[in-house]
């Protein structure tokens, strides 16, 4: 017999790491998810940009159905066929030659950091390892890739933490050019900061800071968990920059939900992974490569990446509509389906008011930091619904302002 579950069981049994939501979600289908109680909501969150092709995706229900079938998990002693398809679709799109499977963003960031790190080692000593990395940016929650990440409140209490690490000021060319060295072994960036805000790269900023890469031969590394397969309108978010890392990771979206992460890596730079420096029992495993390559089958057509520019200006074209009625939001921005509204400063710390009024009106935001309503819907989330999230999305706004007049 199942047993009965409700979201007092959490409380109860769970690490309270966590603060969830009051419902419990038990199905979704596409953009739309229903709770335990039969309440129906549209899913403007995607999973925190992950569940990129939506819901129950019916070409990748029955591709995990026909992997499922065949084969599960081997273990890196052997290789396996959708590993290598994966990772021959990966090297074709992108800059890259070779790739080192994963099961998270976390981990995928762990394997880049590392490997930026033994590179430096095996050109130029032990002296080249300092890792620079901007503020407000997240790379994961393990050790080394939350103290590379720059939120200090991630890292509090968890004291002794890794070395070599180095925090500035994102899209300020000044600062980084006073950090950086020749002890400088990697500059680690987001193309486009998500949990710190929904802040991209300046253009100009993300060509001086590979030329100061360059410069001082430290390795550029993009972690792309959040923004990469299709996010942001083009396969990567990379292509739009105008530069090539030397490392890339990506995660999220990658899987739709099922655990797959991916680095990617130039020939010159993977050399240095060599056999024995690295490893994971589940990373490239059948049944995540298998899915993980449909998911990018079906991103990576012009019709998915400019269906999620055109998505992008649905979302700007209602964000500004509510806004010009109801005044609460001081910036609207974002690429592609990854976009984030900062409130006003009358609003400040509130961002999160949005998230619970919309989650009463049936539908699910996000909030990126204290002050952004962000949205990272499903890339191919149909028009319909987001007409119909955004008449909920106002009355949540309508309900957050008469709530901070009381
Ligand atoms: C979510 C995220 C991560 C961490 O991914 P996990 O799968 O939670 O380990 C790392 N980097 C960025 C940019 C992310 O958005």
């Amino acid at each position: 017999m199942t047993e009965q579950v409700t979201r007092a069981t959490f409380d109860e049994v769970m690490a309270p790491n966590y603060a969830p939501a009051a419902m419990i979600p038990v199905r979704g289908e596409g953009s739309r998810v229903w709770d335990q109680e039969g309440k129906e909501y549209i899913d403007f969150a995607g999973g925190i940009a992950v569940t990129a092709l939506g819901h129950s995706h019916p070409t990748l229900v029955e591709t995990m159905r026909e992997q499922a079938g065949k084969l599960w998990h081997l273990s890196n002693v052997m290789t396996n066929e959708p590993a290598l398809r994966l990772a021959k679709k990966l090297t074709e799109k992108t800059f890259a030659d070779r790739v080192f499977f994963a099961n998270s963003g976390g981990e995928a960031n762990e394997a880049a950091f590392k490997l930026a790190r033994r590179y430096a080692f095996d050109h130029f000593g032990p002296e080249k390892n300092e890792i620079i990395s901007f503020y407000q940016s997240f790379h994961g929650r393990t050790l080394f890739t939350v103290s590379v990440g720059g939120q200090p409140k991630y890292t509090e209490g968890f004291a002794p933490v890794p070395g070599g690490i180095t925090h500035c000021e994102y899209n300020d060319i000044d600062a980084l050019k006073a950090l950086i060295s020749d002890k400088t072994c990697a500059v680690v960036m987001e193309p486009i900061q998500g949990e710190g805000g929904i802040i991209p790269a300046a253009p100009e900023f993300a060509k001086q800071v590979r030329a100061l890469c360059d410069e001082h031969k430290a390795l550029l590394v993009f972690d792309e968990v959040q923004s990469g397969v299709g996010r942001t309108g083009t396969l990567y978010a990379y292509e739009q920059t105008g530069v090539t890392p030397d490392i890339l990771t990506t995660a999220k979206s990658l899987g739709n939900g099922f655990p797959v992460a991916a680095m990617l890596a130039t020939e010159e730079v993977a050399k240095s992974l060599a056999v024995g420096t690295h490893g994971s029992t589940y990373g490239g495993n059948p049944l995540a490569a298998a899915i993980a390559e449909a998911v990018i089958d079906i991103v990576d057509t012009p019709e998915v990446l400019e269906g999620v520019n055109k998505r992008h200006q649905l979302f700007v074209d209602e964000l500004t509509a509510i806004n010009d009625k109801y005044h609460v939001f001081k910036d609207i921005r974002g690429m592609g389906l990854l976009m984030g509204a900062e409130v006003t400063d009358e609003l400040a710390g509130h961002a999160k008011d949005f998230l619970a009024h919309a989650a009463d009106e049936g539908l699910f935001v996000l909030v990126a930091g204290p002050n952004v309503v962000r949205f990272a819907p499903s890339l191919i989330i149909p028009e319909a619904d987001i007409k119909e999230g955004f008449e909920r999305f106002e009355r949540a706004v309508a309900k957050t302002v008469a709530d901070l007049k009381k």
